[in-house]
């Protein structure tokens, strides 16, 4: 059965034709089903602009490589609740972006601190036992993990990463979490009683396989903790720029908790967390698991039922709000083209780069300023803008600055008040407008 469209206009009708040659593209497919429980009863709920790949800030030499867009298309499961991406990227492709950036940035240690001790401080492993983590990436947690005496154990794909993470004192198989991978756990370190997997939850387009492993190497007193982004923080923050190829799946408690029962799991414990814009942990165990169930686990459910979470009418209401805010800063940025104004953008990351598409302002921006050097002399994804550091808004002067980073709008806006008493002006497009001069700031 075909996935159903949300009501038509001209841009859906557009992006039909985008969707049947995007077909075509070896690095793309599209699912039909729901990646949670395989129902077709699926709606798109709502679409954005279809976009380059948020996090393929490009080096000037590759330029000239093709400037591909995918949709970027929300569709909610009537079935089950979970809200998702059908629009695949083949994972190949997503990674080989990631030679232009880097896995570890500067709040990723202290996170995963915080997360090692409190895990540890709940769960209490046995000493000594062994700390499985699927996509294990550089081993960071996993080194966290050893710190508290437990034996760190990584599982990441990635042939590079897994060969220095293993060099570097945290063994890590280069494999997929499967069925052959749960075998060679279970044959050569027995069951576990600790396993962790973060963001590889949101990214991976088979997660059943990845739950029926995780489910077979756990003890019967076991605990499986993941992080994954937090679909009412996507919903209630407004941060619909959080949506992009990469993660495809937009968790709420509901459907993972069901999830998890098909797959011989069952959620303890949920609770929120501020990373990355909004995330929940989960705590799951087999199920008939020896841990109590929180009252947390319905009261979390509870909260995502009243604010919609599951209803096709929450999703119209938000892209609705979201359009008028684009038209609102697109007219804004128009005018300001008209007058021969010249315009810079604070921020380069993947959430600009959903942004940036979606409100189709791109063309109006000249070039882009972003704190992390990493980004600097690259050129942003889809519109080739290039980016510079923040220093260039004094030497360029732009006349208006828009903050597509706009979550970090408080901070930016104090640190580059001389920006402002230069005679700029800043504007932040959410969670409502604002336009920032020396005489308001
Ligand atoms: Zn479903």
């Amino acid at each position: 059965m075909r996935p159903k469209q949300a009501a038509g206009s001209q841009e859906r009708a557009a992006l039909q034709g985008t969707f049947v040659n995007m077909n075509k593209s070896p690095f793309y497919t599209r699912r039909t089903t729901c990646r949670l429980c395989d129902s077709a009863n699926v709606e798109c709920v709502f679409q954005l602009e279809p976009s380059a790949l948020a996090e393929a800030y490009l080096p000037p030499e590759l330029a000239h490589e093709a400037d591909e867009r995918f949709p970027l298309d929300l569709f909610l499961c009537h079935n089950c609740g979970h809200v998702q991406i059908f629009d695949v990227i083949d994972p190949v492709k997503l990674f080989s972006n990631y030679r232009y950036t880097t896995a570890s940035s500067p709040g990723l240690d202290a996170h995963f601190r915080h997360y090692a001790d409190e895990v540890v401080a709940k769960l209490a492993p046995p000493a000594g036992s062994i700390a499985l983590d699927v996509g294990s990436n550089d081993g960071t947690l996993l080194r966290h993990f050893a710190r508290h005496g437990l034996t760190p154990l990584g599982v990441d794909p990635a042939q590079d990463i897994a060969r220095q993470a293993t060099a570097a004192g945290i063994p890590t198989l280069a494999r997929f979490m499967d069925a052959d991978t749960a075998e060679i756990i279970l044959n050569q370190h027995g069951p576990v009683h600790l396993c962790t997997a973060n963001n590889v939850f949101a990214h991976n387009d088979n997660l059943g396989k990845m739950a029926d492993a995780i489910s077979t190497v756990l003890a019967p007193d076991g605990a499986f903790v993941f992080e994954v982004s937090n679909l009412l923080d996507t919903v209630e923050g407004l941060v619909f720029d959080f949506i992009y190829h990469e993660h495809l799946c937009y968790h709420s408690a509901k459907p993972m908790d069901a999830f998890l029962r098909r797959h011989g799991m069952q959620l303890f414990d949920i609770e929120r967390v501020p990373s990355k814009g909004g995330s929940m942990r989960g705590y799951a165990q087999k199920l008939g698991g020896p841990r109590p169930i929180s009252p947390r686990v319905a009261e979390y459910i509870a909260r995502e039922e009243a604010a919609g979470l599951y209803r096709t009418a929450t999703y119209e209401a938000y892209i609705n709000r979201v359009n008028r805010l684009r038209d609102q800063t697109t007219e804004y940025l128009r005018r300001c083209r008209e007058q021969k104004l010249s315009i810079a953008g604070y921020g380069a990351s993947a959430t600009v780069t959903t942004l940036l598409h979606h409100f189709r302002i791109g063309e109006l921006i000249d070039f882009l300023v972003d704190d992390n050097p990493i980004r600097h002399g690259t050129l942003s994804p889809g519109h080739r803008i290039p980016v510079y550091a923040p220093e260039a808004i004094y030497e360029k002067k732009p006349d208006v600055v828009v903050i597509l980073a706009w979550r970090f709008a408080d901070r930016i806006v104090p640190r580059h008040s001389e920006y402002l008493a230069q005679g700029g002006r800043f504007v932040v497009p959410m969670p409502e407008f604002r336009e920032y001069t020396a005489k308001n700031s």
